[in-house]
C-alpha cells in the first residue's frame, strides 16, 4: 500500500498543496503541511498538488 508522505526537511510551508487539495494537507502546528488523509491519494487533486510543490516535498512512500 501507498501513502502520502511530506518531507518536512523540504517544506517551506508555501501552501500550495493545501490550497490545491485540503482533502489531503493541512499545516501542522509549524506552519508545514501534514498528510491528514490516506483515502485515494491518487485523486486529480492530490496529484495537482504533489506536482505544485516547489521543493517536490511531496511523496509515495510504500507503507510496510
Ligand atoms: S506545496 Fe510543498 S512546500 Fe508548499 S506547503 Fe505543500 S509540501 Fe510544503
Amino acid at each position: 500500500m501507498k501513502k502520502l508522505e511530506v518531507n518536512k526537511e523540504l517544506c517551506i510551508g508555501c501552501g500550495a498543496c493545501v490550497a490545491i487539495d485540503s482533502n489531503h494537507f493541512d499545516f501542522d502546528e509549524d506552519g508545514l503541511s501534514e498528510v491528514i488523509n490516506n483515502e485515494d491519494i491518487e485523486s486529480e487533486e492530490c496529484l495537482n498538488a504533489m506536482s505544485s510543490c516547489p521543493t517536490n516535498a511531496i511523496s509515495y512512500q510504500e507503507e510496510n
